[in-house]
């Protein structure tokens, strides 16, 4: 029988064990504070800082939003990551993407400490994924994996196929999964024939966001199928894999929503968690 891996579940755990690593800071005197800096007004972002700032208090994380307007000029947003990376107060900053057309993504981006780096994409941290040294990870591909893990499916000598090698999800996914000994094929949209790829696969994972775009016919009877695909179809999110019909075929399969998706937040907050426990080392090591 076909195993659903429950995200919802999953992230519970993940709660439970932040929970607990939050009450030991506080305990030891430390307040995990959480910034989130927006540039500009875009609704999508303000709903998301809405929705983190509930998340980040339920959780006992300070959360402190900071907004700059539109017209912020690419010194002023630096200057702004400067002033959060010196507050000792603040333990992760989550700068709010998109920004204005004006300002170099990548350069602001690399002002942000790496250690308070809590979606992972500074290239300090890339560079320690790649390299597998210690480093705030990206999210949505430690959701990828801990559902899996989580769920009790090793990783050990699985051949992984992963579709999509977008710097979000696909390509850190190489890396990770890499580390924990799979075996990994990377596909993407100039593969040709994908799907005598992912039918060799015991792992496909999807971040593609097309839905639709893994079909039963590509799937290995009993093969595991993780979903990190989101899009909106009629109002109603869903992911890259045909959930009613490839889950006749697979082993275990993620749903959308209530899949990868669900872990993402409580993961962020476990990277500021990990952010702290680093720049308490760094402080050490630095007297
Ligand atoms: P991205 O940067 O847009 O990358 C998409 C990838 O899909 C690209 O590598 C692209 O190939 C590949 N692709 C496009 N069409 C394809 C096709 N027909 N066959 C095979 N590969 C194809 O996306 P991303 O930022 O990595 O995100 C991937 C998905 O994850 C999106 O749906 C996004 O919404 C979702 N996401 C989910 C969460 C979550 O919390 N669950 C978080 C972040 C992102 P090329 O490189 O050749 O163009």
């Amino acid at each position: 029988m076909t195993k659903l891996l429950d995200g919802k579940q999953v992230a519970g755990m993940l709660r439970e064990e932040l929970n607990n690593e939050i009450a030991a800071l506080k305990e030891q005197g430390t307040e995990p504070q959480l910034a989130v800096l927006l540039v500009g007004e875009d609704p999508a972002s303000l709903a998301y800082a809405n929705f983190l700032e509930k998340v980040s208090s339920k959780a006992g994380v300070l959360f402190t939003l900071h907004q700059l307007s539109q017209q912020a000029s690419e010194l002023e947003i630096k200057l702004k990551i400067e002033d959060l990376n010196t507050d000792d107060k603040v333990h992760g900053i989550l700068l709010m993407m998109p920004l204005p057309p004006h300002v170099n993504k990548q350069r602001v981006m690399e002002v942000v400490s790496p250690l308070k780096d809590v979606d992972g994409l500074h290239p300090f941290n890339r560079g320690h994924l790649i390299s597998g040294g210690v480093c705030l990870q990206p999210a949505t591909p430690m959701s990828c994996l801990e559902i899996m893990k989580r769920s009790g499916i090793s990783l050990t000598g699985k051949h992984m196929v992963i579709v999509g090698r977008g710097e979000t999800v696909g390509k850190p996914l190489v890396f990770m999964a890499l580390a924990e000994n799979a075996t990994v094929t990377v596909c993407h949209s100039r593969t040709v024939d994908l799907p005598s790829y992912t039918r060799q696969a015991d792992i496909v994972v999807a971040a593609v966001g097309k839905p639709g775009l893994i079909t039963a016919d590509m799937i290995k009877p009993g093969a595991v199928v993780v979903d990190a695909g989101i899009s909106e179809v009629n109002g109603q999110i869903v992911g890259d894999v045909d959930f009613e019909r490839v889950k006749e075929v697979a082993g275990a399969i993620t749903p959308v929503p209530g899949g990868v998706g669900s872990l993402t937040t409580v993961l962020m907050l476990k990277n500021l968690v990990k952010g702290i426990k680093l720049q308490q080392q760094a402080r050490e090591w630095e007297v």
